[in-house]
């Protein structure tokens, strides 16, 4: 019979709390030849090989990855499976590149068919990148989020997605009503919310598109259901912030809109918060409401730059996303290279550290969820990353000349991309593996 402990051995390293760019930081632990021991899918232990070598269960597998490095399976906060198919596309910014391209590809996915077999490449384009757990966007119909489900439920990923409700200013393919927005999300909600390692979003797609008869059904969703989760955009864009001022004017702000239909609370994650004041994220931060960084589609739908620093002075909590397909890539390795470079370019500072943390715990906690992931700590789940320290040749030359673990770290996030995982692990097992 096979063994139900599983022990890894590599470089370990995770966090303990937000180190923000502290690069002696106290919340952070790190094993240069660690094991991580597991039983039935959950963390049991974290140490030095040699000490956990001689105390490990007798009938434990030990799987060594020597010059590897282990860390908590990646977060990414905010993504659209349904636009894997556009990603890379050409010329436009945010309005025109909805008309474009967004909303002709996700039409498609009234076919729950064609929504599954995107749900399996989606995933395991995910797990090929370390990316373990997501916040996923699906499209406007309930075909999509029910594909979506049925293959991550498959994979025991624990996984966050919902429907969008749409009901305004889009195409009459992609339209809902405030009503059927309402009965089609409480029908999901009472299917897959909760149900093994799945939880659901209301899912709003912005304010433009839902009337204000929509946002109030929205609201009453998250009354009713006081632990599912609120999934939106605000203020991406000049060009959409001025619209919603138009379409909203009684509302003092872009994010107002969304406080007045009682969908700011603990557990509403907001991608981009890029055009915000300083009032927008005092609010955020009473409500217990996170904001989604989103390096790459900021730079690549060219909508602005995200300030990290002053959106955590304001307590809010923040995580890291992709947004495929507004962003150009699936790896929250290359997603950090980027945050650092619009950090940069704010003047100011990431450390590998706080980087890192984003990706793993700040998720976990923008998310609500870092009682079950985004570190090694005894009793979580075990979904965790093997990177190869020796993935390319610029790699293992830059790491020979390393002074301390955070320039070794920095290294690896600013050279590192898919190239850099050799296995993603989900409640214990390989879900993905070269
Ligand atoms: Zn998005």
């Amino acid at each position: 019979m096979k063994s139900v402990y599983l022990a890894f051995r590599a470089a370990v390293l995770h966090f303990l709390d937000d180190p923000d760019n502290d690069l002696e930081s106290p919340h952070l632990e790190y094993f240069p030849d660690g094991i991580l021991l597991t039983h039935q899918g959950y963390i049991v232990e974290l140490g030095a090989a040699e000490q956990m070598l001689a105390s490990l269960p007798a009938d434990c597998e030990l799987i060594h990855y020597p010059d590897h490095l282990l860390i908590p399976g990646l977060i990414d906060t905010h993504i659209h499976y349904p636009q894997t198919d556009m990603i890379a596309a050409y010329g436009e910014q945010l309005l025109q590149w909805l008309e474009t391209y967004t909303f002709p590809t996700e039409r498609q996915f009234a076919d729950k068919a064609h929504a599954r077999e995107v749900a399996e490449f989606f995933l395991d384009e995910l797990l090929r990148n370390g990316t373990t757990t997501a916040l996923v966007f699906g499209t406007v119909h309930p075909a999509s989020v029910e594909a979506f489900f049925e293959a991550a439920e498959a994979r025991n990923l624990r996984m966050i997605a919902g429907k969008v409700l749409m009901d305004r200013h889009c195409p009459a393919y992609l339209q809902d009503t405030p009503e059927t927005a309402y009965t089609d999300s409480k029908t999901l909600i009472e299917k897959w919310h909760g149900r093994g390692r799945l939880s659901y979003a209301v899912t709003p797609r912005f304010a433009p598109t839902s009337s204000r008869e929509q946002l109030a059904k929205a609201g009453e969703l998250l009354t009713e259901y006081p632990d599912v989760y609120l999934h939106t955009h605000v203020a991406e864009n000049h060009a959409e912030v001025a619209w919603v001022a138009d379409l909203f004017p009684e509302s003092r702000s872009y994010l107002d809109v969304y406080q007045q239909y009682g969908l700011l609370r603990p557990r509403a994650v907001l991608a981009h918060c890029i055009h915000l004041d300083a009032e927008d994220r005092a609010c955020m931060a009473t409500t217990g409401t996170a904001a989604v960084f989103c390096p790459s589609s900021n730079l690549f739908i060219g909508s602005g730059l995200f300030d990290l620093h002053l959106t955590k002075e304001a307590d809010v909590r923040v995580g890291l996303g992709t947004d495929v397909g507004g962003g150009n890539y699936f790896s929250l390795l290359r997603g950090i290279n980027d945050a650092y470079k619009i950090t940069q370019l704010l003047g100011k500072k990431l450390s590998a550290f706080q980087a890192l943390y984003l990706a793993t715990l700040g998720g976990a906690k923008a998310l609500y969820l870092d009682d079950k992931i985004g570190n090694f700590a005894v009793g979580k789940e075990a979904d965790f990353v093997v990177l190869n320290l020796k993935a390319t040749p610029l790699l293992t030359r830059r790491l020979q000349h390393c002074q301390s673990l955070h320039d070794q770290l920095f290294a690896i996030l600013m050279l590192g991309d898919d190239r850099l995982v050799t296995a993603s692990y989900v409640m214990g097992k390989a879900a993905f593996k070269v």
